[in-house]
């Protein structure tokens, strides 16, 4: 089972509190003799329960996350409605959970009709100045919470991007690889499929760098990772694995059809013209995942079928040795 995200850890924490801090006033409403309110929190608690069931077992963030939110709102709308704007002040730090769970966009919604909804059935009850006061503080806890939200998921994805990508190339970097590699096993472990592994590595880079220049080496570079992007298919990605050396996956193919492919790049590499027209070969060492196997031992069959590419002379494609392996 793969790890469970911050996300799922939040819903699971977030849920099991409000069940165990609701719990206690079933008892004092109970105690009251106010039964409605009793019933009202002991639905709660039994949803929230429910709730933490379900994404335990399921996993299904998404959709636990919206339908706990709506759930939310309703109950505290429902509650202020049936007893009164005493209870409102609880909206207050719902809005703002609505935000830290949903994205801003159906955290809007579902605020705008709880704020409306409040609205509406305080308007005749209340006196123009309070109306006036709970819509507008209401309404700016929405908005300081749109701004504060909408900001800090900018930044967080601007940031996953940077954690993410090689400063020099812009394809993924080993960060991105290792975790792409995580995800492919996992899924490997609960259902099989045929997925390869391209290792390509530029030939006599060295010898380019000292020829051209260093500045021209890293153009090149940049400039193969551009050609490759544009030429590989959208569910393959491209990671630099080291200096010189690239990793393509996920290839949903086995070998057979990512030796095609990879002939394919290998071609079209040597085809083009780089900075300075600068002649540029490439290397690609193929391996098929195999079940159980760990990220490095797959990546290290690719890396000897890479090695026997340089060995025979460059600027071709080689595929590990499944029966030679297989049979020793
Ligand atoms: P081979 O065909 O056997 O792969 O020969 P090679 O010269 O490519 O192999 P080697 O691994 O010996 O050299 C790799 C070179 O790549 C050495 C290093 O200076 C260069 N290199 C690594 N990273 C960068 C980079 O970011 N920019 C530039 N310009 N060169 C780099
Ligand atoms: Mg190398
Ligand atoms: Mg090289």
């Amino acid at each position: 089972m793969t790890k469970r995200s911050a996300a799922e850890k939040m819903l699971l924490t977030f849920s099991a509190l409000a069940a165990i801090a609701i719990s206690p006033f079933v008892y004092l409403r109970w105690l009251d003799g106010d039964m409605v309110m009793a019933s009202i929190d002991a639905a709660l608690v039994v949803v929230t329960a429910v709730f933490f069931v379900f994404v335990y077992f399921t996993r299904k963030v998404n959709t636990a996350k919206l339908a706990f939110t709506i759930f939310l709102s309703l109950a505290i709308v429902t509650i202020v409605v049936i007893r009164g704007q005493s209870h409102l002040f609880w909206l207050y730090p719902a809005i703002i959970s609505f935000y830290y769970i949903l994205p801003v966009r159906p955290a809007s919604i579902i605020c705008f009709i709880a704020i409306m909804v409040i609205a509406i059935t305080l308007l005749p009850i209340t006196g123009t100045l309070e109306f006036l006061t709970i819509s507008l503080t209401l309404s700016l806890t929405a908005v300081f919470s749109y701004i504060i939200f909408d900001n800090y998921d900018k930044t967080n994805s601007k940031l996953a991007l940077l954690a993410s990508i090689d400063p020099l190339t812009s394809s993924g970097n080993r960060r991105a690889l290792d975790q792409t590699l995580e995800n492919i096993i996992a899924d490997q472990k609960r259902a099989a499929s045929n997925v390869s592994l391209l290792l390509l590595d530029l030939d006599h880079f060295k010898k380019i760098n000292d020829d051209y220049g260093h500045a021209n080496g890293d153009i090149v570079l940049v400039e193969l990772v551009a050609l490759i992007q544009k030429h590989s298919r959208s569910m393959d990605a491209l990671y630099r694995y080291g200096g010189e050396e690239f990793i393509i996956l996920p290839l949903k193919v086995d070998v057979t059809e990512a030796k095609q492919v990879a002939e394919k790049l290998r071609a079209l590499v040597e085809k083009t013209t780089f900075s300075d027209d600068i002649p540029v070969t490439v290397s690609i060492g193929i391996a098929q995942y195999r079940q159980g196997e760990t990220a490095e031992a797959w990546i290290s069959r690719a890396d000897a079928a890479l090695y026997l590419a340089k060995d025979n002379g460059r600027n071709c494609v080689v595929v590990e040795k499944i029966v030679a392996e297989k049979a020793s």
